[in-house]
């Protein structure tokens, strides 16, 4: 089975970057080159007829199965950034994180009122970063999003998938 595959490769760093909190590392896979296949070909299965125009990766762990899945559908790759990394004009989000406040940008030109967009981020926690990044691209009035993650963490009371609104279409290869 082959997330059980994936899951068998995902290294969990215990106590990073705080103590108490079990890391994720996606690293391992994205290093691993059957793994890297694996990802990037479930996801082109399971979006290859939604009519995907754009892939939105988020900053920096979404980049690399956004990219590698981007250019398997056909679609283009778009980047949602910390502030002050974009260059052009942008459109902004803000949330609360467990201390203080974030922002994620997407640059103005990047997504239009005919796109059919997919988020990607490597892992759901609370969803807080994610539900930024779909109200942003909510801004760009898009045909359609969709929403995927790597991982779902449900372990520790977690339910990131509670914070979205009922309708969205939210996929994730490993659940934990
Ligand atoms: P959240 O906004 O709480 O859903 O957190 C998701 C974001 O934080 C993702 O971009 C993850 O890369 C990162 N993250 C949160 N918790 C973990 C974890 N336990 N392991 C790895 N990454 C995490």
């Amino acid at each position: 089975m082959n997330n059980e595959y994936l899951l068998k490769h995902l290294r969990n760093v215990p106590n990073f970057p705080i103590p108490g909190i079990q890391f994720k590392d996606v690293s391992t896979l994205y290093k691993h080159p059957k793994c890297l296949r694996i990802m990037v070909n479930e996801l082109y299965d399971l979006y290859k007829d939604k009519g995907i125009t754009k892939v939105v990766g988020i900053e920096s762990r979404g980049f690399v199965v956004g990219a590698a899945l981007a250019y398997k559908l056909g679609a283009g790759f778009v980047m949602a950034r910390k502030p002050g990394k974009l260059p052009a004009e942008t459109r902004k989000e803000s949330y609360m994180k467990e201390y203080g406040k974030d922002t994620i940008e997407i640059h103005t030109d990047a997504i239009t009122d005919k796109d059919i967009v997919l988020i990607h981020d490597d892992l759901l926690a609370t969803g807080g970063s994610m539900l930024a990044a779909y109200n942003l691209v909510q801004q760009f009035n898009p045909k359609q999003t969709y929403i995927n993650f790597i991982i779902e963490l449900t372990i520790e009371g977690l339910h990131g998938r509670a914070v979205f609104p009922e309708n969205v279409d939210i996929t994730t290869l490993i659940k934990i």
